[in-house]
């Protein structure tokens, strides 16, 4: 059987997510009459303490939905390099809201509210594009899972509010933060505008994210999403698994936080390995040395069942979930630990 640890999406529903899928009450979300989808948004918007919330298909429509809600098509947003609506969701924040980025050279995805405020176009000078949005990112996806301390996210706010900013949070993995950083899901509600929440990650549901914000920039949203065409009718099978996930799937996201930890710990160690990024969550980001090649290594990998990603400029990433599990853990430290 392969080791899949490409990505935490790769995840099947557990026996009792499947029972949950298949004994949930449904309606036509469109209509907005299914109770399950409704029970689920909320959940997720009392959870953050925001007003509201809408359940969409993917993360990156939730981001995109976010994005347009936020922005005026000349406008400028601010994002660090790395960010996920800038390097993965198809050039969208171009094709769907006529707005650019403004890339921020940050540490590991993560930016500074010193960093964001450099950054901003005096709004006077209208030779340069308006800024009007802050997309933030935790954890951080190409930065290796980093996650932010809450007090820098205080300072972002506090600049966003000081400019008249939106602070949207792209929140994909933000459950690993918080169970990682023992952190109150109400404190991102209460200093970001936006969150977007995925359920198809490390809470294993077969799709689906929520985007929980204040009232008036939600006023539009179910608009935008249907013009994105994520409009979905019985979908209360998968706000059920959502359910099922918040209910029985958080906590054990430790565990994914613990084999990362011991997995880079080993990393560390070993001579062909150059350098392994901070592991703080379900992500590890590490880089090969200069002797070995990334093509080698994942082939060596494959021809032992298994599977890691490549993310360009020599970064190898490897990423633990829910169908990972104690077995193929042990095994994989005995491959690592005796590799060449
Ligand atoms: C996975 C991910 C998303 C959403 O991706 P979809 O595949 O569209 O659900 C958004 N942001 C980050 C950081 C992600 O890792």
């Amino acid at each position: 059987m392969i080791t899949d640890l490409r990505s935490d999406t790769v995840t099947k529903p557990t026996a009792g997510m499947m029972d949950a899928i298949v004994n949930a009450k449904t309606g036509d979300d469109v209509y907005k009459e299914d109770p399950t989808v409704n029970k689920l948004e909320a959940r997720m918007a009392s959870m953050f303490g925001m007003d509201e919330a809408l359940f969409f298909p993917t993360g990156s429509m939730a981001n995109q939905a976010a994005i347009k809600l936020h922005t005026n098509p000349g406008e400028q947003l601010i994002c660090d390099k790395w960010a996920h609506v800038f390097n993965y969701e198809g050039g969208g924040v171009s094709f769907n809201s006529g707005v650019s980025c403004r890339l921020i050279d940050g540490d590991r995805g993560m930016i500074t509210a010193a960093q964001i405020e450099e950054a901003i176009n005096p709004p006077d000078f209208y030779h340069s594009p308006l800024t009007s949005l802050v997309c933030l990112e935790n954890t951080t996806n190409k930065g290796g899972g980093a996650c932010y301390e809450l007090e820098e996210i205080e300072r972002i706010h506090k600049v966003c509010s000081e400019h008249g900013l939106g602070l949207h949070l792209d929140g994909a993995r933000l459950m690993n933060a918080i169970v990682a950083k023992n952190q109150d899901p109400k404190d991102f509600g209460k200093l970001t505008d936006s969150i977007s929440i995925c359920f198809s990650k490390g809470l294993g549901t077969p799709l689906g994210t929520v985007l929980v914000g204040k009232k008036e920039l939600m006023r539009n949203a179910i608009r935008i999403r249907k013009v994105l065409g994520g409009g979905m009718r019985q979908v209360g099978y998968m706000a059920a698994a959502a359910l099922y996930a918040l209910e029985n799937q958080v906590d054990r996201l430790k565990e994914d936080h613990l084999k990362a930890r011991e997995i880079s710990e080993l990393l560390a160690k070993k001579d062909y390995i150059q350098h392994v990024e901070p592991t703080e969550t379900n992500i590890v980001i590490f880089y090969l040395s200069k002797d070995l090649s990334e093509t080698k290594f994942m082939n060596d990998l494959l021809e032992k069942q298994v599977r890691i990603s490549n993310m360009g400029q020599g970064k190898l990433r490897i990423v633990t979930h829910l169908d990972y599990t104690d077995e193929m853990h042990a095994r994989l430290l005995g491959i690592l630990d005796n590799y060449k």
